[in-house]
């Protein structure tokens, strides 16, 4: 058997995705600032996406920008109301120490020039509060950047109540929607979201496309100069195919959330109790407020690559903390965020269902895991201490 259990790194690009775009390869392939014939097809096409994309969010087109993919769209949102609040003396920034590196990273830059940046604890379950929120704004506070759900245990931000507390305290709030979108519904006005970040690849669209949200009288700083492409903000010659690709992924998505948790919900939540039969086993994230496809555990005295390359033998894909951290030995931040220690933390597993899954794949995902977690365990000096009482269990 054969089962992509790694959504939350990349989607497939869908049909009816891959349909909208391929028109804009071959046949209308202007460049939208040309003023002939051509050009103004792939104007007026853009111009229907970015309404499109609008309407999925409510907002208006007028504030929908699109970029090069989430990580630029977080890069710019944050530079922005950073510098935006500089402008006014303004230069404390909030966000939380599970956020995707993207978002991290670039406050670290802010912190380099300057800014002070408060990154707030996550509860256990994968959480932050609005109380929180409301405690760490000061006077200072320029921005606040909390994601919408994680990446790596899944769990959904109270985003709604986060962005009352910012709205009523004048503070812009931006949301890092990479995972969220066209698998939550979103609405900015209603959570009074100011700036939200998506990518077309999480929901069946195409990489190296993504979509920068930003409320009109938010001035947006360039991360890339050039041409006056994006209303002036993002130089470069618009990704026509990527963009039909991404709306009509979006609309598509954005039409099927319910009907596609319905049916995800009870086969996650049959994954998870599945797997809560390993001994010595933990859930990541909170149960009731995650992602409809997101399942993530952590398995004491096993190693997460070990177990990945077995489970890819199996036919399975897999991942241990998020496809950016793979490949380094450090134990995932959000892991850490949450209070797992270090030896616990490595031994993670994320399995990211889509919504074509069946009864039967995960029927396979359960009695796999469950042998390789045997398997490796029987062969691990460390679990030999743990089992003979040389050292002790954590979970
Ligand atoms: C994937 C992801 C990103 C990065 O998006 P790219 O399109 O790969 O740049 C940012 N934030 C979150 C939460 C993500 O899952």
């Amino acid at each position: 058997m054969k089962i992509y259990a790694d959504n939350a790194a990349t989607t497939r690009v869908s049909q009816s995705a891959l349909n909208a775009m391929l028109p804009y390869f071959t046949e209308e392939y202007g460049n939208p600032s040309s003023l002939h014939t051509v050009g103004q097809r792939a104007n007026e096409a853009m111009t229907s996406a970015r309404e499109r994309v609008a309407a999925c969010l409510n907002c208006k087109p007028s504030e929908i920008y699109f970029t090069g993919g989430g990580s630029e769209a977080d890069n710019q949102a944050i530079i922005s109301a950073a510098y935006f609040g500089a402008r006014k003396g303004k230069k404390h920034l909030i966000s939380t120490a599970f956020e995707h590196h993207a978002v991290l990273h670039t406050l670290k830059k802010l912190e380099k020039e300057g800014f002070t940046v408060d990154l707030l604890d996550v509860h256990e379950n994968g959480i932050v509060t609005p109380e929180q929120v409301a405690a760490a704004i000061t006077d200072d506070t320029a921005l606040v950047t909390i994601m919408y759900a994680n990446n790596e245990i899944g769990s959904i931000q109270p985003i709604k109540e986060i962005g009352a507390v910012c709205r009523e305290k004048g503070v812009i709030f931006h949301t890092d929607a990479v995972q969220a979108a066209g698998h939550l519904h979103i609405d900015v006005q209603d959570q009074h979201i100011d700036m939200l970040s998506m990518a077309g690849h999480k929901f069946h669209g195409p990489k190296g496309v993504g979509v920068l949200y930003c409320k009109n009288g938010i001035p947006l700083v360039n991360v890339i100069e050039g041409g006056a492409q994006e209303r002036g903000k993002r130089g470069g010659t618009e990704n026509i195919p990527g963009i039909m690709g991404l709306a009509q992924a979006l609309e598509d998505a954005c039409a099927t959330i319910d009907e596609n948790a319905a049916r995800l919900i009870p086969l996650r939540d049959k994954l998870i109790a599945g797997l809560e039969e390993i001994p010595h086993s933990i859930l990541n994230g909170d149960r009731v407020h995650r992602l409809p496809g997101n399942v993530n555990f952590c398995f004491e005295g096993i190693e997460g690559e070990s177990m990945l390359l077995l489970l890819d033998d199996k036919g399975i894909c897999a991942s241990s903390g998020s496809a950016c951290t793979s490949g380094s030995l450090d134990p995932s931040h959000v892991l850490l965020a949450i209070g797992r220690v270090h030896d616990i933390a490595h031994g993670s597993l994320r399995l990211s269902i889509g919504e074509d899954i069946t009864e039967e794949q995960i029927d396979y995902l359960i009695k796999s895991v469950k042998e390789v977690v045997e398997y490796l365990r029987s062969m691990s000096p460390f679990w030999r201490d743990l089992e003979n009482g040389t050292r002790k269990h954590i979970i």
